[in-house]
C-alpha cells in the first residue's frame, strides 16, 4: 500500500499499478489533475501517489469534477479488465494455457525505462494488444538498475549518457509474492554457482510482465551487477543476462506453477530457455529427440534485424563455462550445446532459437526473404525460397500511438468501434467522412503541441548549458519534417546533409520555409553513430541552418508520441534492406503524417502510390555505401519537386494523401492485426502440438519415428533417374530400413543455377511407386517436363522425411537428399 487513500478514491492505487492508464485518455487526465507538474515531468502515477499530500487527496475527494472523472475512469477500467467476450475468448474458448512472451527489453511507458528502441517498443505494443484481445499471454523480462541511458547533448554536439539510479519502489510494478506473502525468489544456475533473482510484476491491462532482478543481498557483488545496464556489451555479462532471462524465466514459470503452452522468443536473446526446457523434459524421462521435438513444436521465434550486431554470438567455451552449474550432473550436455553452434564455431543465440523453434518469422515480407537467405545454412539442401521463415509484419498499438486530436476525430466519424476493431479496414473508410478542414485543424493542433515541446526542450537545454539564445519559433503552418530513430549508422541520419548548399536553398525559401527536427540516441559504444549526431548538431548550429534544423535531446516514448503526430513528413532513409520493418512510420501514418521513405521494411507493403512517397525507386535490391549519393539526390529531388510544392500549393491533395495514409496504414499495421496473425499462424498451432505431444505415448511414438529417420537417413539415396521422354520420369530410391510412408519423393521444377537459388515453379509429389528388391521405383507421368533441358530451367528430384505431425517440411538436423535431373 502506498498510502491511505480517501474512501471514494480507493481504486487509485490499483489504477497506478496497471499500465492500462498509458493508453487511456481519462486516466491520463486524472493523473494530470492530481499533480500537473509531476505528471509533466515523469508521467509516473506511482510517484504521483507517493508524493501527493494527504491534504491534496482530501481536497480532491471533495472535488465533484475530479470525482466524476475518477468514476468514469474506474468504470472504464473495470469494463476493460472484466470483459469476457474478448476476441480470443470468442474465437478460441477452449484454450487457456499460457503463451509466454520473452524479450530483453520492453517499451511500455516513459515511466519504465527498460527499453532502448524499436525492439522494446514492439514488445510493449505486443503486450498491450494481447491484453486488448484477451490472449492468455504473460511476459518475462529483466529489470535494469539504471535502465537505458538518458541522453544529453553538450555544447559541441557530443552525446552525454546519464544512467539514473532507479528505485524499484518508484516504478509502476510490485514485488511478486507467493501465497504465503513471501517475495518470490528464482534460483538460476550461473558459472559454478546459483544466482538468485527477485521478481517484480508489471500489470499491462490483463497481461502480466515479470521482471527478474538479481540485485539482492544474497548474491555476490559481481552477480548483483549483471543487470545494471541494458545490453551490456561485455560478453561475460551479456551471457549472464541472457541466462538469467532464458533459464531464470523458465524457473519462474515453475515457481508460479505454470506449465507454458507456447514460448515466444522475441529475438535470440532469451533462447537459453530452450535449453532449460529440453533439459527439464529429459529429466522427466523424455529422450533428447522427444524433448527437442516438444520444445520445437511449441516455440515461436521472431528475428528482428539483418544487422549482424543484432545477433548475439559468444565464444563457445565462454557459454560452456557460464553454463557449468546448469550442466552439472547432466550427461547429454554436448547435444544441447551443439544446438547453438554456428559455422564459425561460436555459440550463436539466433541459431539456437532457429533450431529449437518451428514457428519462425521475420518482421516484414521483405525481411522474411532476407532472413531466409541469412540463415539458409541451418537447413541443408533447401532452396532459399522454401526456408521455413515466414513474414509477419510488425504493427503498432494504435491506442498508444494515435494522438488525442485524431482520436477524437476518429471517435466522431468512425464511431468508437475503431478502438476495438482497429484491424477492420472497412471501419477506416469512415476517414473519408472527416471534413478536410476539420482534419487539417486537428493536425495543426498536434503540430502546435509538438512545437511547444520543442521550445520547452530547447529552453531547458539552453538553461542547463548557460546558452543565452532565443528558442526556435516555428509557425505551425510551416512544413515540418521529422527524423527520429536510434543513431545506428545504417539509418543514415546524415543523408539529408550530403549537399548543404542545396539543402540551404530548400530550407530557407522565405515563402516556403521548411523545418527539420532530429532526435535519437546512439548506442553508448557506437562511435560512428555518435559522430552522426555530432555532425547533425554542428550543421544545426550553422547560421544558415540555425533554428531551421533542430536537434532534440533524449528521444523516448514520451517525445515519440508528440513527434509522430506533430510533424508533416516522417523521414526514413536507411540503407536497404537493413530496416527489417520499422514502426515509427506506422505511428506517423496513423496520425495523418506522410511518410517519405526508401523502399524498405514495412513501407514495401505499406506504400500504395497515394499515401506518401518513396525515396528513389521501388527496387528491393540491397544497397551499400556507394548508393548513398544516389539516394541523397533522390531525396532532394523529392523534396523540391513533390513534397514542398504539394504542401504549400496543393493542400487539397495533401489532405487527400493524409486520409489515404490513415486509411491504408491504421488497420493493416496495427498490433491488433499482428497479434491475430501470430495467434492464428503460430500460437494456436503450438497449443495443438503441445496437447498432442504432452501425451507421453504420442511423444514416444513420434520420437521413435524420428530416431529411426535419424539413424537411417545416411543410407537414403537417389540411385538413378531415367527419363523416358519429356512426359515421364522414373526415380530409383534407396531407403534402407525406412519405408515409403516415412518420406516424400518430389520433383522440383524451377529456374536458376543452383538448388539454393532456385526460383520454384512447381513442386510435384511423386506418389506412385513399386518395390524392386531393396529399391523403390517412383514414376511420374505427365506433360510438366516440357522445359526439361531448356536453358535456365532446373529440374531436381528430392527425398525428405515425412510424418503428419511434423510442423515444417524441413528440419535442421535432416538434410534433404536431392539430385539434379539432367535432360
Ligand atoms: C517507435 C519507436 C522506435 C522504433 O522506430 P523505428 O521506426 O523502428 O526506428 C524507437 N524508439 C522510440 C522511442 C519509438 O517510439
Amino acid at each position: 500500500m502506498l498510502k491511505k487513500l480517501p474512501e471514494n478514491l480507493e481504486h487509485l492505487e490499483e489504477l497506478a499499478y496497471n499500465l492500462w492508464w498509458s493508453w487511456s485518455r481519462p486516466a491520463q487526465r486524472l493523473w494530470r489533475k492530481i499533480d500537473p507538474e509531476g505528471w509533466e515531468e515523469h508521467r509516473n502515477p506511482v510517484k504521483i501517489l507517493k508524493e501527493v499530500s494527504d491534504e491534496r487527496l482530501e481536497e480532491l475527494s471533495k472535488d465533484d469534477d475530479f470525482i466524476s472523472l475518477y468514476e468514469l475512469t474506474i468504470e472504464r477500467f473495470k469494463d476493460y479488465m472484466e470483459k469476457e467476450d474478448t476476441w480470443f475468448n470468442v474465437n478460441y474458448p477452449e484454450w487457456d494455457e499460457k503463451i509466454v512472451y520473452m524479450c530483453m527489453e520492453y517499451g511500455l511507458t516513459k515511466a519504465l525505462p527498460i527499453y532502448s528502441g524499436g525492439l522494446g517498443i514492439l514488445a510493449g505494443d505486443h503486450l498491450k494488444s494481447a491484453s486488448d484481445l484477451g490472449l492468455p499471454l504473460i511476459a518475462i523480462g529483466l529489470l535494469y538498475k539504471h535502465g537505458y541511458f538518458t541522453q544529453q547533448i553538450d555544447r559541441d554536439g557530443k552525446q552525454i549518457e546519464i544512467f539514473p539510479d532507479y528505485n524499484p519502489e518508484d516504478l509502476p510494478m510490485k514485488p511478486l509474492k507467493d501465497e504465503k506473502g513471501n517475495q518470490v525468489i528464482v534460483e538460476v544456475p550461473l558459472d559454478s554457482t546459483v544466482v538468485k533473482a527477485r521478481v517484480f510484476e508489471v500489470k499491462v491491462g490483463r497481461v502480466s510482465l515479470y521482471l527478474l532482478d538479481p540485485d539482492i543481498e544474497e548474491n555476490e557483488e559481481r552477480y548483483r551487477k549483471i543487470c545494471n545496464y541494458l545490453y551490456n556489451p561485455e560478453p561475460d555479462v551479456r551471457v549472464s543476462q541472457e541466462i538469467l532471462l532464458g533459464i531464470g524465466g523458465m524457473k519462474l514459470l515453475r515457481a508460479l506453477n505454470l506449465k507454458p503452452g507456447v514460448i515466444h522468443l522475441n529475438e535470440g536473446h532469451p533462447a537459453f530457455s530452450s535449453l532449460e526446457r529440453i533439459k527439464n523434459y529429459m529429466e522427466e524421462g523424455y529422450s533428447f529427440t522427444e524433448a527437442l521435438e516438444i520444445v520445437r513444436q511449441t516455440s515461436v521465434f521472431t528475428t528482428h534485424t539483418p544487422v549482424p550486431a543484432g545477433h548475439d554470438r559468444f565464444p563457445f567455451d565462454l557459454v560452456e563455462k557460464k553454463l557449468s552449474k546448469f550442466f552439472e550432473g547432466f550427461e547429454k550436455r554436448n547435444l544441447l550445446m551443439d544446438l547453438g553452434k554456428d559455422e564459425t564455431g561460436s555459440f550463436n543465440m539466433t541459431y539456437l532459437a532457429l533450431r529449437t523453434s518451428s514457428f519462425i518469422n521475420g518482421v516484414s515480407k521483405l525481411h522474411a526473404e532476407v532472413s531466409r537467405r541469412m540463415f539458409k545454412n541451418v537447413w541443408q539442401g533447401v532452396p532459399v525460397e522454401e526456408i521455413p521463415i515466414e513474414g509477419i509484419t510488425n504493427g503498432v498499438h494504435m491506442g498508444t500511438w494515435i494522438n488525442r486530436e485524431m482520436r477524437k476525430l476518429y471517435d466522431r466519424y468512425l464511431g468508437r468501434v475503431w478502438r476495438d476493431h482497429t484491424d477492420l479496414e472497412g471501419i477506416w473508410y469512415g476517414v473519408d467522412r472527416i471534413p478536410d478542414e476539420e482534419l487539417w485543424q486537428a493536425h495543426l493542433r498536434a503540430k502546435k503541441r509538438f512545437i511547444e515541446y520543442i521550445k520547452e526542450s530547447v529552453r531547458r537545454r539552453n538553461e542547463r548549458l548557460g546558452i543565452d539564445e532565443d528558442v526556435p519559433n516555428i509557425d505551425e503552418n510551416s512544413l515540418i519534417i521529422g527524423f527520429a530513430r536510434r543513431f545506428a549508422t545504417y539509418k543514415r541520419a546524415v543523408l539529408l546533409l550530403s549537399d548543404l548548399e542545396r539543402l540551404k536553398k530548400i530550407l530557407n525559401d522565405p515563402e516556403r520555409p521548411v523545418y527539420v527536427v532530429y532526435a535519437g540516441k546512439a548506442h553508448p559504444r557506437d562511435d560512428a553513430g555518435k559522430e552522426f549526431l555530432k555532425r547533425i548538431y554542428e550543421v544545426s548550429q550553422m547560421p544558415e541552418f540555425k533554428n531551421r534544423i533542430i536537434v532534440l535531446e533524449n528521444y523516448d516514448i514520451g517525445m515519440a508520441r508528440l513527434m509522430v503526430s506533430g510533424v508533416d513528413v516522417w523521414l526514413n532513409n536507411p540503407r536497404r534492406p537493413m530496416e527489417a520493418s520499422g514502426t515509427s512510420g506506422m505511428k506517423a501514418a496513423a496520425n495523418g503524417v506522410l511518410n517519405a521513405s526508401v523502399y524498405d521494411g514495412w513501407w514495401v507493403e505499406g506504400y500504395n502510390g497515394r499515401n506518401g512517397w518513396v525515396i528513389g525507386d521501388e527496387s528491393v535490391l540491397p544497397e551499400t555505401e556507394v548508393d548513398d549519393p544516389r539516394d541523397a539526390e533522390a531525396l532532394y529531388d523529392l523534396l523540391e519537386n513533390e513534397i514542398i510544392p504539394t504542401y504549400y500549393e496543393n493542400k487539397e491533395k495533401w489532405i487527400f494523401m493524409m486520409k489515404e495514409s490513415i486509411k491504408s496504414v491504421a488497420p493493416r499495421f496495427s498490433t491488433t492485426r499482428m497479434l491475430k496473425e501470430y495467434t492464428e499462424k503460430f500460437y494456436i498451432k503450438g497449443l495443438v502440438n503441445k496437447e498432442w505431444l504432452e501425451r507421453k505415448e504420442n511423444a514416444e511414438r513420434f520420437g521413435a519415428w524420428k530416431e529411426r529417420i535419424l539413424r537411417n537417413w545416411s543410407s537414403v539415396s537417389i540411385e538413378r533417374i531415367v527419363l523416358e521422354d519429356t512426359r515421364s520420369v522414373e526415380v530409383t530410391v534407396k531407403l534402407g530400413d525406412l519405408s515409403p510412408d516415412d518420406v516424400l519423393v518430389e520433383l522440383l521444377i524451377g529456374r536458376g543455377e543452383s538448388m539454393e537459388d532456385l526460383e520454384i515453379w512447381k513442386v510435384i509429389q511423386i506418389r506412385k511407386h513399386r518395390r524392386e528388391g531393396d529399391l523403390f521405383i517412383y514414376s511420374y507421368v505427365n506433360g510438366a517436363l516440357g522445359h526439361l533441358g531448356s536453358p535456365g530451367w532446373f529440374y531436381a528430384v528430392r527425398v525428405l522425411p515425412y510424418h503428419p505431425k511434423l510442423p515444417t517440411r524441413f528440419l535442421p538436423e535432416i538434410p534433404v537428399v536431392w539430385k539434379k535431373v539432367l535432360g
